[in-house]
């Protein structure tokens, strides 16, 4: 890494501490609502050695608080006041300290009503999370039982910034039933995360997710020692995989026709508008190198091709049909 790339990456690993410090405080300490939906091993391990993250994980994180920010000036220039952002709520047992934050509360005194608003930033899923939708029942149970004599609702807004999309995903109630089902689950967390503190061996929980692709403890997980990964989840995940590749090949496919077509009649008829877009034929030069006349004239003058090559490496994930194991005779 050059030396510009890693002051970059000590700053913002710096502040990214000292943003977590302020808005949320030492975690090491405490369960947040976003832990409960997460993977109990990665939750406990991650306050155990907390991990350095790389450049793109960090800018991620940063791209999620500006996010946030965004929101808070648009519903400002949008006239709306009756907001606050960052609302923490201590719904402790005597078995866990547990602290929940909200991104933003919106109050209507009037209604007697106040709704959630959690703003996740990157990609925007097909489905919601089901991670993403356990941490809002417990950020609206603890709001319903801080605020009996509201009505509670909540939402997630999913905001894709480098796309320039979002989505909501609406309408959510508090309900008891989950909401102490995820108290229950925070309660064991803790349980076996103080254990492992006190040097005891305890066989953590694991939940195999997509985010298994950004957990710093993969190479020990137990999910991901054995080289044939045929359990449930990972089948599930890998035959979803199949799905969106098929359905994208055949989309492929789709729009390739669709562009001909345009383009037959552009030909045949010249630039036209429809539906909001306008269709026009460029034709554009592009500089290439005619390489055997280059190789020619170095050749005349005792030089190979060769000489100016160079190889760089590059890495991809290959996808194959995986062979059919010898059974036993
Ligand atoms: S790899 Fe997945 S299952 Fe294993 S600890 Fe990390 S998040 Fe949990």
């Amino acid at each position: 890494m050059d030396t510009m790339k890693k002051i970059l990456h000590q700053s913002l690993q710096k502040l990214s501490e000292q943003h977590t410090k302020q808005t949320l405080g030492d975690r090491r300490n405490y369960l947040g609502a976003s832990d409960v939906g997460a993977c109990p091993r990665k939750v406990i391990l991650d306050r155990i050695n907390q991990p350095e993250h790389d450049l793109a994980t960090l800018l991620r994180f940063q791209r999620g608080h500006k996010a946030e920010d965004i929101l808070a000036e648009a519903y400002t220039a949008g006239g709306y006041s009756n907001f606050e952002r960052q609302v923490e709520i201590d719904i402790s047992t005597d078995n866990v300290p547990c602290l929940v934050h909200i991104d933003f509360v919106f109050t209507s005194a009037a209604k007697k009503e106040k709704t959630i608003v959690e703003v996740k930033s990157g990609k925007i899923p097909e489905t919601v999370y089901s991670s993403w939708e356990s941490q809002l029942y417990l950020q609206m149970g603890a709001l319903a039982k801080k605020y009996p004599a509201y009505t509670i609702k909540g939402a997630i807004l999913s905001l894709d910034l480098s796309e320039g999309d979002a989505e909501i995903f609406n309408s959510y109630t508090p309900n008891d039933r989950l909401f102490t089902a995820l108290v229950q689950r925070c309660e064991h967390i803790w349980h076996d995360y103080q254990q492992t503190l006190n040097g005891q061996e305890v066989e953590l929980q694991t939940n195999v997710s997509p985010l298994c692709g950004f957990c710093s403890h993969i190479q020990t997980c137990p999910r991901f020692q054995a080289d044939d990964l045929d359990y449930p989840e990972m089948i599930h995940y890998v035959q979803e995989f199949e799905g969106y590749r098929q359905a994208e090949k055949e989309s492929k496919k789709r729009v390739a026709n669709h562009k001909n077509a345009l383009l037959g009649m552009v030909n045949a008829r010249g630039s036209f508008r429809s539906g909001g877009y306008l269709f026009k034929k460029v034709t554009r030069t592009r500089q290439t190198l005619d390489k055997d006349r280059l190789s020619r004239f170095l050749a005349d003058n005792g030089v190979a091709m060769s000489e100016f090559e160079r190889s760089s490496t590059f890495s991809f994930l290959d996808i194959k049909k995986a062979p059919k194991e010898k059974q036993p005779q």
